[in-house]
């Protein structure tokens, strides 16, 4: 599996408030899984990377 990035994904509601960089919400509240050593998941900004198995891509 690839690291993802929510920015990309078709389920990511962007903020309001800045919707390029401000931290957004997932529209499905998918489980994903950390990429760092730390073991938890960064928190939704659209440029953190993630695994994540319910990405869809943007058209
Ligand atoms: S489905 Fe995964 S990649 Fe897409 S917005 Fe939700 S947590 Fe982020």
């Amino acid at each position: 599996m690839n690291p993802v990035r929510c920015g990309d994904c078709g389920h990511f509601i962007r903020s309001t408030i800045n919707p390029e960089q401000g931290m957004g919400r997932c529209r499905v509240n998918a489980k994903t899984l950390p990429t760092s050593y730390r073991g938890y998941a960064p928190s939704l900004w659209p440029f953190s990377e993630r695994y994540c198995r319910s990405f869809i891509a943007c058209t």
